[in-house]
């Protein structure tokens, strides 16, 4: 039996640095859920370096509720820190380290309340779901949202951890992720009149970007996003050789932020018809050769909890939480909705301290999401 400071100091000395493995933190974690008598599946990534975990037990013919967190933190290279990020430092009731925010901290808690219960006399099923690569683009979620649709009943409540200060978030946003490719030709500056200049056609592109986040500004949302509207970001641009020189390659990142009501589907049909009706002409007027190639390297879907949710009413239940929020950041929760949960995102400690450097969450705010956890499990086990 441990407290969730205990095992929070735990969980932050384990660099789970995206990049890195979070196996010797998910062993950790398997092994106080085992001794506490928690059922535990553990399934590895593709390549055998990260892995996902489950871990279930209580009453199998009751309610379930799922409480949900990432392992993984986002790095610190070039923070400029005032503590060890991966040693635990109390201060003024506040606990500093990589993760304390988002989002070991609701993990610990989780894992401190699970591992304290009397699972004979639990009258709901409860699972913990501890995932990988949350932060590089819900990679572990997307790969155990199948395995959770197998073994977890459709409508059972799924709790995402993720910093709200304990407000009930009911919708955020999606993010495709997308590398476009322009191959243009070689040649002499002067020789432009019957060449194909990949930058000058990777522009155009960024220009029709530029006009379609027009059109979604111009339809805001009557929802309470920061931003209220679906958003598009060239992140990077890399192309060309030299001043005098036709730019023969030219690549841009970029990313569309979207609301629920904008779904990625229809961005991707409508970047399709643009592509196909007004950019490749023009690129191949010159040249045959020339090609645009339009890659995905991330989605994560958007969230939209339930209408009406079953256990949103329950959350709000408790005072703690009866004002909810929506998020222009984006969590797991669009897989475990997908994965037939009925999900709310809701967490301690504050969106703000998330990825900064000398991140922290208050010991206060920890309690608190003690007790709403203790609250939230016997009004579930009542019913
Ligand atoms: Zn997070």
């Amino acid at each position: 039996m441990q407290d969730t400071l205990t095992i929070l100091e735990r969980l932050c000395a384990f660099d789970t640095t995206s990049h890195k493995s979070n196996q010797d933190c998910v062993e950790y974690c398997r092994h106080l859920l085992v001794s506490a008598g928690f059922d535990i599946t553990v399934l590895p990534n593709a390549d055998g370096t990260k892995a996902n975990l489950h871990a279930v037990a209580g009453h199998k013919d009751g309610p379930a509720l799922v409480l949900a967190g990432h392992t993984d933190v986002v790095p610190v290279d070039g923070q400029n820190w005032s503590t060890d990020p991966f040693k635990l430092t109390q201060r003024d009731g506040n606990l500093f380290a990589r993760g304390t925010t988002d989002m070991k901290g609701f993990v610990a808690v989780a894992l401190s309340v699970a591992t304290n219960l009397n699972l004979d006399a639990l009258g709901l099923s409860l699972h913990l779901v501890l995932t990988h690569d949350e932060e590089t683009g819900c990679f572990g979620a997307r790969d155990i949202s199948d395995y959770l649709r197998s073994v977890i009943p459709a409508e059972s409540f799924c709790m995402v951890g993720e910093p709200t200060d304990l407000r009930p978030v009911v919708a955020h946003k999606g993010i495709i992720g997308l590398r476009a490719t322009v191959n243009g030709s070689e040649g002499h500056a002067a020789t432009i009149a019957t060449k194909t200049n990949a930058i000058h056609y990777a522009s155009d592109l960024v220009q029709y970007l530029m006009q379609q986040e027009q059109v979604y500004a111009a339809k805001p949302a009557q929802d309470g996003y920061d931003t209220p509207y679906s958003t598009i970001q060239v992140g990077l641009i890399r192309g060309g050789q030299a001043r005098n020189m036709i730019a023969k390659q030219c690549t841009l990142e970029f990313e569309f932020r979207h609301l629920p009501d904008n779904p990625s589907k229809s961005f991707m049909t409508n970047l399709e018809t643009f592509l196909s009706t007004d950019l490749r002409p023009g690129l191949n007027r010159n040249d045959d050769e020339a090609s645009i190639q339009i890659e995905i390297l991330s989605h994560v879907p958007a969230f939209k909890a339930r209408e009406p949710s079953g256990f949103l009413p329950v959350l709000q239940a408790d005072p703690r939480a009866a004002k909810v929020k929506f998020w222009d950041g984006v969590t797991e929760a669009g897989y475990y909705q997908n994965a037939g949960l009925d999900t709310v995102v809701c967490g301690p400690g504050s969106i703000s301290q998330a990825h900064q450097p000398d991140e922290y969450v208050s010991e206060k705010d920890l309690h608190e999401c003690e007790d709403f956890l203790h609250r939230l499990i016997s009004r579930l086990g009542a019913t």
